[in-house]
């Protein structure tokens, strides 16, 4: 594999493919940046098609997470973690204590906190090997609650730039996954008065929306098709494809998943069918940025740091529509600023 040509390889400073054979750990972490500072981002657990899935979507979510921390105003750089396998068969104590060994490889460039199918217990036992991971029990915890904050203040936004209300009531939205932000989103929505159409792969994550949201549950592939309002990609990536993107009915698409273009030209496609894209790095944030205050950790202060998606979205929707460019292209530019300043 030509390594350096990889589509999505973006200059990435260092990637580092990690084993441990008495564990069974496979993993890459990928820096991507610490202009900003080290580098900071999840780990993300996923029995990957092949190796080279698991490496272009280790590339993919580190650049995003430069440009996440960049637009938030973190003093953060960007990277990201993968293991490779089934989190349900291969997770153990000693395979987070190799991924901490792994870490300390790094000696702090890169600092992990949690991700898909990846929990706050599962770093806790890394961080018996390892001080560097971040978003710890006891200190910031889950983030999960603040990014589903900030996504749904980001649909607010959406909603306010799209249809010129911020108020949801009465709204239709899809959300696609109620995991652990997915779920909380739901529970924002519902109290805000929103319709709530779902999906997952997990009958008991339905069966609760459906009891506690009245949410009306639709097969995996029907949530395309589904009348709504706004389209909420919570699960995993690139949902916006050439297979998807016709038939998508909504006017928004606004949700807390990483990566949700397959390909940057999605995001013109969706002007092209006058659907306004949140850009998924920005709108996302409320999670690393509860992150960034793990040290004398202050809810509070963390809030009202999450609450600034709100505006920052309207000012990429603002610019997004005086330079007559997509909302995506606009972000990554403002990002690029950023990251070129040294700081927000
Ligand atoms: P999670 O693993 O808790 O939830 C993912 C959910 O998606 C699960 O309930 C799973 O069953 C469901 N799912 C999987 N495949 C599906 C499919 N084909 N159709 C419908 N549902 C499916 O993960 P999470 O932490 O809630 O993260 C969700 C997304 O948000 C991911 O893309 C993640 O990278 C992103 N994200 C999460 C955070 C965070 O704070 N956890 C922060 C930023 C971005």
């Amino acid at each position: 594999m030509a390594f350096f040509d990889l589509v999505d390889f973006d200059n990435h400073e260092q990637v580092v493919f990690c084993s441990d054979e008495a564990s069974g750990l496979k993993a890459i972490i990928a820096v991507h940046s610490t202009k900003l500072g080290a580098a900071v981002g999840g780990c993300r657990m996923w029995d990957y098609a092949s190796d080279e899935e698991a490496l272009v979507d280790v590339l993919r979510l580190s650049k995003g997470m430069t440009y996440k921390n960049a637009m938030a105003g973190l003093t953060m750089g960007g990277g990201k973690s993968v293991i490779i396998g089934d989190a349900k068969t291969l997770k153990s104590d000693e395979l987070f204590k190799a991924f901490g060994r792994a870490l300390n490889g790094l000696g702090g460039r890169y600092l992990s906190a949690e991700d898909v199918n990846i929990t706050t217990a599962d770093i806790a036992i890394a961080n018996t090997e390892t001080p560097y991971v971040t978003g710890t029990e006891g200190k910031s915890g889950n983030p999960a609650p603040f990014t589903a904050l900030g996504t749904f203040l980001g649909i607010k936004a959406s909603a306010k730039h799209k249809l010129g209300r911020d108020d949801l009531k009465g709204l239709t939205v899809a959300v696609q996954g109620l995991g652990s932000v997915g779920f909380y989103l739901c529970e924002h929505l519902h109290k805000a008065g929103a319709n709530l159409v779902v999906n997952d792969i997990n009958k008991e994550a339905l069966d609760k929306a459906q009891r506690q949201f009245n949410a009306e549950v639709v097969g995996l592939n029907d949530i395309y098709d589904v009348d709504c309002d706004i389209y909420a990609p919570c699960a995993l990536g690139a949902t916006i494809n050439d297979s998807t993107i016709d038939r998508i009915k909504a006017k928004i698409v606004a949700g807390c998943a990483n990566n949700q273009l397959a390909e940057p030209r999605h995001d013109q496609a969706l002007v092209e069918r006058g659907i306004l894209y949140a850009p998924d790095y920005v709108i996302n944030a409320g999670g690393i940025i509860n992150v960034s205050f793990e040290e004398d950790y202050s809810s509070d202060k963390a809030t009202r740091k999450v609450e600034e998606i709100y505006d920052t979205l309207i000012d990429v929707f603002t610019k997004a529509d005086s330079e007559q460019k997509p909302t995506g292209q606009v972000a990554d530019a403002i990002a690029r600023e950023i990251i070129a300043r040294g700081g927000k």
